[in-house]
C-alpha cells in the first residue's frame, strides 16, 4: 500500500466530520430557534398592537413582564435537550472516528483491526456538558437587556435586539456540538491506536484548506493519551491556541482528523507523516 492513498482516504474524513456536524448542529438548535422566533412574533405583534397612537405601550412594565416571561418559555430545558443532542452525535462521531480508523489501520497492516467499543471521551463529554450553562448565561444576558428604561429608550429597536442578543444561545450550542463531535471522532480513531500496540501512535491529519495553526499540526504524531504541543502555527500573526491537546479540534469548528499510525507498519512511498505535512504545508504543489 502507498501512502499517497492512505494520506488520499485519510484527508476524506474531515468531510464526514463536517457533514455530521451540520446535521447534528442543525437538529440540536432548532428547537431554541424556533421558539426565539416564535417569541419574538409574539412580542412584536403586541407591541405594535399597543403603540397605535402613542410611542411606548401605556402599561409598559406589564408589557416587559409579558416579554420575560415569553423568552423564559422559549429557553425553557433547551440546554438539556441540546446536550442531549450533543452527546448522541458525539456517540455517532467517536463510531466513525473509530470505523475510519480501523479502515485505515487495516489498509497500512495489512491485517483486520479486532472490533473495540469506541466511546466519545472526556473532551466531548465536557464539550456536551457545558451547553445547559452557556445557555442559561445568554438567556441572562438577553433579560438583562429587557428593561422598561432600555424600551423607553430605544422602542421596538431595543425589543429586537433582545431577541438578537438571545439567538446567542443558538451559537454557544453550534460551538459546543462543533467541538464534541470533532473531539468523539478523534477519540474514536485514539481507542483504535491504543488497542494496536505499543508503538502505534495518533497522526494529526490536517482538513483540506486548514487554518495556519492546524496546519501547523498536520503530520505530528502522539502516543494515544499524550498530548500535542500548544502554541504551534505556520502564521504566529493570527490567532495562536496556547494550550497542549490531545488531539483534533485545535479551535471551534476545526475539523482536522486523527488516525492511528505506527512506522513499523509496511507503507510504501514518502512517509505518512511527512507526506500530510507536505500537503498541509504546500497545498498546491502536494
Ligand atoms: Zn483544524
Amino acid at each position: 500500500m502507498d501512502s499517497s492513498r492512505i494520506a488520499d482516504t485519510a484527508q476524506q474524513q474531515p468531510d464526514r466530520i463536517r457533514t455530521l456536524e451540520h446535521q447534528a448542529i442543525a437538529e440540536a438548535t432548532r428547537p431554541l430557534a424556533q421558539a426565539l422566533v416564535g417569541a419574538q412574533a409574539a412580542a412584536v405583534t403586541r407591541w405594535v398592537r399597543e403603540t397605535a397612537g402613542r410611542a411606548i405601550p401605556a402599561r409598559l412594565q406589564d408589557f416587559v413582564d409579558w416579554v420575560r416571561q415569553l423568552l423564559r418559555d422559549a429557553f425553557q430545558d433547551k440546554g438539556k435537550q441540546a446536550q442531549a443532542a450533543a452527546e448522541r452525535a458525539a456517540f455517532t462521531a467517536a463510531q466513525q472516528g473509530a470505523q475510519h480508523a480501523s479502515r485505515l489501520a487495516a489498509a497500512m497492516r495489512g491485517t483486520p483491526t479486532p472490533p473495540i467499543n469506541p466511546d466519545a471521551g472526556p473532551e466531548a463529554q465536557e464539550a456536551a456538558q457545558s451547553i445547559p450553562v452557556a445557555v442559561e448565561q445568554e438567556q441572562g444576558h438577553a433579560l438583562a437587556l429587557l428593561t422598561a428604561a432600555a424600551l423607553t429608550a430605544t422602542g421596538l429597536a431595543g425589543l429586537n435586539s433582545v431577541f438578537k442578543r438571545a439567538r446567542r444561545g443558538v451559537g454557544r450550542i453550534s460551538t459546543a456540538m462543533a467541538v464534541a463531535i470533532t473531539s468523539a471522532a478523534a477519540n474514536g480513531a485514539r481507542i483504535i491506536a491504543r488497542a494496536l500496540g505499543d508503538d502505534t501512535r495518533l497522526l494529526w491529519v490536517a482538513e483540506v484548506g486548514a487554518c495556519p495553526a492546524c496546519q501547523a499540526y498536520a503530520g505530528l504524531t502522539v502516543k494515544p493519551g499524550h498530548l500535542f504541543p500548544g502554541g504551534l502555527s505556520l502564521d504566529p500573526q493570527r490567532t495562536v491556541f496556547t494550550t497542549p491537546i490531545p488531539g483534533p479540534p485545535r479551535h471551534p469548528h476545526c475539523r482536522c482528523a486523527a488516525i492511528p499510525w505506527s512506522k513499523s507498519w509496511p507503507l510504501e512511498g514518502t512517509p505518512l507523516p511527512a507526506l500530510l505535512r507536505q500537503r498541509a504545508h504546500n497545498p498546491r504543489r502536494a
